[in-house]
């Protein structure tokens, strides 16, 4: 046992260890995402929305062009052949099976036939599913809405043929923030997580390899809101009983962080962990889902962060984990069974 719990210490000092060499010139605690990055430099911000399909190189651009207008047509859709993204169907388990199917489609959609509903699904890059939720989001701020795919013909198509997400969204559990009502989608389009402080354990990251492997949608959004309870919790300090201190628990090295980048205070140190925990989310999954790295890897699948205003509706976007790369290349060697082990005892 000694023996056991030895060898996991070193394991985790020297992954630490690994970390803090690729991030080079940035001391950070093991679980610090962006400290001074953070803080001092925004994020990248996502790419911009006038840009849905010019978007990763070397990639087919030519189902994404199919739905840059926001709208699925499950009416155009022919049903698909035998893909009812059943558990047996383990092809996009790893992301590489549907890169190849990418790349493969400007071919096949050269072709007069249709594309089913589902390849046009598989096809849509990260950019433009990040398009249809930035339009989406001014729908919902400004009480535009069109709630689309909300009918019950699409309601019919999906339980039928399968439902076919184009965006995995890891957010908390909060009731004011109603995610597909954010994004003005509809059925079967968002594949939500949602759990306090969105906070991301075994059990979310699980979900999102499921979501991106699995259901083959490549944007994976994780988003904090204004007011968060479970933050603010956090960041009181005080003592939390029950299952939501062991949640919180995965928020405190964001108010650490949030602590010393702003010497914030009350609301505005709340407001700086939202965001500082959004980045611990993204560490966390890295950290814990190789199968993740992989996707992120090979370019299969985008993570990029976001913040709700629960106020106003508006989604503030922050780009991808400033830290990325290097993360993505610290934790993508592990194999799943430590990650996960070590993503149990974390939660
Ligand atoms: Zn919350």
């Amino acid at each position: 046992m000694a023996l056991k719990t030895a060898w996991k210490l070193i394991s985790v000092v020297g992954l630490a260890v690994t970390v803090q060499a690729a991030m080079a010139s940035s001391p950070a605690p093991e679980h610090a995402p962006a400290p001074k990055v953070a803080a001092s430099k925004p994020a990248p911000a996502a790419k911009p929305a006038s840009t849905p399909g010019a978007k990763p190189a070397g990639k087919s651009e030519t189902k994404t062009d199919a739905k840059s207008d926001g709208k699925t047509d499950p009416k155009s859709a022919s049903k698909p052949a035998n893909d009812d993204h059943g558990p047996a169907d383990d092809a996009h388990a790893d992301g590489h099976a549907d890169e190849q199917d990418v790349k493969t489609e400007p071919q096949a959609a050269a072709k007069p036939a249709p594309a089913s509903h589902a390849d046009v699904v598989k096809a849509m890059e990260p950019d433009a599913a990040l398009k249809l939720l930035q339009e989406g989001n001014e729908r919902w701020v400004s009480g535009k809405f069109e709630n689309p795919n909300t009918n019950s013909e699409r309601r019919t198509q999906q339980a039928t043929d399968g439902q076919t997400p184009f965006v995995t969204v890891l957010t908390c559990a909060d009731s004011r923030l109603p995610v597909e009502r954010v994004f003005d989608r509809g059925v079967g389009e968002v594949f939500v997580i949602r759990v306090a402080g969105n906070v991301a354990g075994p059990h979310e990251a699980g979900t999102i390899e499921y979501g991106a492997g699995h259901l083959n949608s490549r944007l994976l959004v994780v988003m904090g809101h204004s007011k968060c309870g479970a933050v603010a919790a956090a960041c009181s300090g005080a003592k939390i009983e029950g299952n939501v201190g062991a949640l919180v628990e995965n928020i405190k090295p964001a108010v650490d962080r949030a602590k010393t980048n702003t010497n914030a205070e009350g609301a505005a140190l709340t407001a700086a962990a939202i965001k500082e925990n959004v980045w611990q989310s993204v560490f966390d999954l890295l950290r814990t889902s190789p199968e993740l790295c992989k996707m992120v890897k090979s370019g299969h699948v985008k993570v990029v962060g976001a913040v709700c205003d629960v106020a106003t509706g508006k989604v503030e976007w922050m780009g991808e984990h400033p830290w990325q790369d290097a993360l993505v290349q610290a934790f993508m060697g592990r194999d799943t069974a430590t990650a996960s082990a070590e993503s149990s005892g974390s939660h």
